[in-house]
This record gives structure tokens, sequence and C-alpha cells, in this order.
């Protein structure tokens, strides 16, 4: 049955809400999507509730189609399971804690991690019974520190969530691979342009990691991309490790050589011979001098060298540099390093953070997740100093909650000899590669095909699925409203009764109920005391793609089609209106 406008639960809205600093939040209220009952949490109204089950058939559509199987989980969980993998406590003040009546801590799921993994112990015990891919679409509670932009970012939120759970790495590899194929289809299908970034794991450990980002200046991501090739990074990913720079004399005493195992200038110059020789001229203490060395020190004593410099400004660095090393030096050494540790996303030269001497120093990406521990250790540029020494874990976090120093537009691409570009969107979903850490924490073991028994190596794949609907918005609308991508809308099809009389409502109930019998479904504006000037404008905010509009034509067997997002309008005779109107929702 077509909905109807005099009787659906909608009212439309002429102003903007004041809290609303969006598009998408704008107008999704206005056109009566979605109605705020606290910051962060928000009522899905009619037709709101039709598009994210919408989106949700298409999410569930492509994860079927890759063989994972659906199931639920409650959001509401004990305690114990995030105790096990200490996320009770890393998640902090984002997680929803709670007791129930006789003391028990609870919490409301932030994501499942645990709970897929302990459902699939229980359930599992060999190799045969894997791969296997499990998700839900179900609501998540996170307390954001800043809820923004209506259900762009809420502390109550839909998101589908999957996990895969293979015995080796190559299993891993491939369940990986059809997620992310599987959201490449998904984020085609939902109709807005986003871009594939390297995402950096955060609190939940791991390895490979990428973020689907919908391009949008309304984002909370910025991240890099290449101008001249496909490389491109969210900048948490590629965070500077950057403590404030400090004039080298008032260094806190730890950060001076002074401790026996710390590298002197001596195991500098020694090791930039051992890995990069430079033939019949080898690196002398008095290179060290001129140049900045730094080598990074992994918590079990080895060292590698990481980047050469010239303190100062980057252009002259560059020119110095050249004039001391040659290119093809320069390249080696780069290319050496950057392939050799897979640990290292780009180390490079320019003026920057670690901020010796104040306004000198070295910039160098790392991918942050070093053990800790991990040191780098510089060689300072002038004679009579030392060596500073800064440790991951001490003197900068270990593991992402470095202050992230930006990547700068212009900066060069670690991935070929382009330049960066910097540019925000809107995470809308998340692969990434966990590893064992859940199934350690949580013991989940198979027996292998010899009877032996092997941790688990899972992955985790998110998607925003009432974040996709605003974000559908933010890249589909005009002036007058939402312009719905077809797969998405509330309804294929508007059908104004642009008139008092009972013909052109006769007419349009016809028309619209000859539509439904055809597998379409309709909104019928069939409001009396309604201007159609009202009717026009309400269709427009409600975006709905096919507008029919019956109205003064009727009297000479005419009606109208438009396109809600090409604003092209035709007339046709009423007896053809249904076929047309087939033909264009197609
Ligand atoms: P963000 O960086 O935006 O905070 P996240 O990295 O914390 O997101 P994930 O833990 O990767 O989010 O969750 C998977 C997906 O869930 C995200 O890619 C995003 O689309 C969606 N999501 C996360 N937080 C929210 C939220 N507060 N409101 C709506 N959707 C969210
Ligand atoms: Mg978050
Ligand atoms: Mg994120
Ligand atoms: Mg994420």
């Amino acid at each position: 049955m077509a909905l109807h406008m005099s009787s659906l639960f909608l009212r439309t809205l002429r102003e903007d809400p004041a809290d609303a600093e969006v598009p998408s939040h704008r107008l999704l209220v206005r056109a009566g999507y979605v109605r705020r009952v606290s910051p962060g949490i928000y009522a899905w109204l009619p037709l709101g509730l039709r598009v994210l089950r919408n989106v949700e058939r298409v999410v569930r559509e492509e994860m079927d189609a890759i063989g994972a199987q659906e199931l639920i989980f409650p959001a509401l969980l004990p305690r114990e399971p995030y105790e096990a993998t200490n996320r009770w406590t890393e998640y902090g003040d984002n997680l929803f804690r709670l007791k129930d009546r006789k003391g028990a801590d609870y919490l409301l799921g932030p994501t499942h991690e645990e709970l897929f993994t302990l459902t699939v112990k229980d359930l599992f015990s060999s190799y045969k019974d894997l791969p296997v891919s499990l998700y839900q679409i179900q609501t998540k509670y996170r307390d954001e520190a800043r809820p923004r932009a209506g259900v762009l970012r809420g502390r109550e939120f839909v998101m589908k969530d999957s996990y895969s759970f293979d015995i080796h790495e190559a299993g891993l590899e491939k369940s990986y691979q059809a997620h992310r194929d599987a959201y490449v289809r998904i984020f085609d299908r939902l109709g807005f342009d986003y871009v594939i970034v390297q995402a950096m794991s955060g609190a939940m450990g791991g390895s490979r990691s990428e973020e689907f980002l919908a391009t949008a200046e309304v984002g909370e991501d910025t991240y890099v991309r290449c101008t001249s090739c496909e490389y491109a990074a969210n900048v948490e990913a590629v965070r500077v490790p950057a403590p404030a720079p400090v004039p080298l004399e008032d260094a806190p005493a730890a950060h001076v050589e002074d401790t026996p195992d710390t590298p002197t200038i001596e195991t500098l110059v020694d090791d930039l011979n051992d890995r990069f020789p430079r033939g019949d001229r080898p690196w002398t203490a008095a290179d060290t001098l001129k140049n900045v060395v730094v080598m990074l020190v992994h918590p079990d004593g080895t060292r590698e060298p990481l980047a050469i410099g010239v303190p100062g400004d980057r252009e002259v660095d560059e020119k110095r540099l050249e004039a001391q090393v040659s290119p093809a030096e320069v390249a080696a050494f780069e290319a050496a390093d950057f392939q050799a540790h897979p640990g290292l996303v780009k180390g490079y030269i320019g003026p920057g953070a670690l901020g010796l001497e104040g306004t000198t120093g070295i910039r160098y990406l790392l991918d942050p997740r070093v053990a800790e521990g991990t040191r780098w250790v510089t060689g300072a540029n002038e004679p009579g100093r030392h060596v500073v020494d800064l440790v991951a874990g001490r003197d900068f976090a270990a593991d992402g909650t470095i202050e992230a120093a930006e990547v700068r537009a212009g900066d060069p691409c670690p991935a070929c000899d382009g330049v960066l570009e910097s540019a925000r969107g809107i995470e809308m979903g998340h692969v990434f590669q966990l590893g064992t850490k859940y199934a350690e924490a949580l013991d989940l073991k198979v027996l292998d095909q010899n009877g032996k028994l092997v941790t688990v190596t899972m992955g985790s794949y998110g998607v925003g699925v009432s974040r996709a609907v605003a974000c559908v918005v933010e890249g589909n609308h005009d002036g007058a409203g939402i312009i719905w991508p077809r797969e998405l809308a509330p309804a294929d099809v508007h059908v104004v009764a642009a008139g008092k009389d009972e013909q052109v409502l006769a007419a349009a109930e016809q028309l619209a109920a000859d539509l439904e019998v055809r597998g379409l479904t309709c909104i019928v504006d069939d409001r009396k005391g309604v201007s159609p000037g009202v009717k026009f404008k309400d269709s427009e905010l409600v975006g709905v793609p096919t507008i029919l509009v019956v109205g003064k034509g009727l009297a000479s067997g005419v009606v109208e089609i438009k396109d809600r997002r090409t604003g092209e309008r035709r007339e046709v005779p009423v007896e053809g209106a249904v076929a047309e109107v087939l033909a264009e929702v197609g």
C-alpha cells in the first residue's frame, strides 16, 4: 500500500534545526527521517527506517554473497570477556558501563570481537570447521566525546560487523580480500564517492588495515593521497612520533646519551657502513656531525639506521644532502630501508618534529605499531654533542596515541616520486587483519591436520550502516533537499496530487495503485488544504527520485514526470504514464 502524506507520521520542517552543522543532519531532520532523542541518540521515523532498511539490505546481500553467515549478539554484555582482552579498561570513557541489580558489571557493546571469538571457541574445535565468516547488523554503543552531525556520529548507531576465522595467514589474507571486495561492491551501490586508504590499527592491534572513506569536507578523518599514484593513507596511519621540540640543552637528562647501551656516534657510523656502504668513501664520524643520523633500536637491541639528514630548511637540506651523498645513494638508502622493514612506512628528511635545537631536526613517518621500548636514537649535528635517545612508551606513546603532526600537502609520497595532497573524509568502512590477538587473549585454538593445537587467526570488518544514511545525503543533495539514489530511496515514486479537484486525487490514487501493482512503491501526496507549491517543495525535500505530478494538465489528459536529480520534467499522456515511469525506474 502506498504511503499517504495525509496520514504519514511525518512533519516536514521549513526551518533548519538549530543544532544542525552539516547538510545531511539538516536535511534528514527537516525531511522527517530522524528525530533527536538525546545528543547522539536518534529515533528513526517511518521514511528514515525505510532508508536504513535499504542500506541494511545492500550490506546483507553483499555479505551473504561472500558466504558470511548472519547471526545476532546482544548489545548488553558481561564484563568478563572484555576484561580478558583488557578492553574494559582500554576503551576508556567511550564505553557505556552499567551494573545489574546484584552489582555485577555489564557494558553496552561498542564492537564484538570478544563475543564472536568466544562463540567460535564454544562450537568449533577442528581445522575442518574453518574458515568461517560471521556477521551481524546490530546496534552499537559508544559514549563518543563529541557526538556530532546527527546520525553521522551517534552514541547509539547501527553497524554491520563481521569477523573471519582462519587457521593460517594465507586463509586470513583470502578472507580479508573477500571482505574488501564486498565492501567495494557495497559502497559502489550506496552511491557516494569514496577512497580506500591505509589505516592504523589503533587499539585493535593486528597487521593490515584499510578504511573506506567517503570523500566529504565535513568528514572528521584527514587522509593524504598521492597526486600521481594510488597511495592513500589516513594521517592516523602516518603519524609522526613527535615529542614537543626540545632544545638539546633543555632536554631531560634521560634523553642524552649516558647509558652504557646507548649507541655512540662510532656505532652509528659502523651501522651506516654495514648497511649503506659508500665504497671508497666510507661514512665517518664527521658525516654524522654534519648530518643527523636517526637510528631505530629495537627492544632486542638490534639497530637499524632510519634516516640521514641535514638540519634546517627542507629544500636547503636536500641541496646540502645532494652535495654530500649522491641521489643514487639516497635512493638506495630509502629503498633498502623501506622495503626491508614492513613496520616502516616512510622515513625522510625534512624540517620538523624531532626539533633538535628547536628549529631543526628530522621528521620521519613510522608505522605507530612499534613495540613498547623501541628507541629512536638521533646523532646530533654538532661536535661535542652526543646522542639523543627517545624511547617509545617513555618519551611518547608506543601505540597510536602519539599526537599526530600534520602530514602536509606537498610532502613526498612514500610509494613513488609524487607528492601528497591532503583531503577529508568520513569513515564508512574498516577492514582489518587482527591476527591472533583476540584468539590468544581468549584462547581460541583448533586442532590442525596433524592433531596439533593452533591459534586461530582473525579479521574484523565494519560498516557504519546508520552513518551511511547520512553519508549518502552528504553526497546527494541540492539546495531544495535530498536526492536519493534509487536503491536507497524510501519509495520509487512520489505522486503529487496538485489540485483541489476530486478527479485529480482519484487519478493520482489510480496511478499509484497501478504502479504498486507493478512492484513499485509510492508516496501519494493526497493532503487536502495544502497548496501545490508546498507539496512540490516537500517532494523535493523528501528526495524520492521520480516525482509524478497530477494537476492542471489532467483536464487535457496529461501528467508530468519529474526527475528529482536532473530537474528535468516532461508531460506524458495519463494512459502512458505508468509505462513511462516503469521505464524510468528501470
Ligand atoms: P571513527 O574513526 O569515525 O570514530 P571508528 O574507527 O571508531 O570510527 P570502527 O571501530 O572502525 O569505527 O567501526 C566500524 C564502522 O562503524 C566505522 O567505519 C564507522 O562507519 C562506524 N562508526 C564508528 N563509530 C560510529 C559512530 N559513533 N556513529 C556512527 N557510525 C560509527
Ligand atoms: Mg571512533
Ligand atoms: Mg576511525
Ligand atoms: Mg575504524
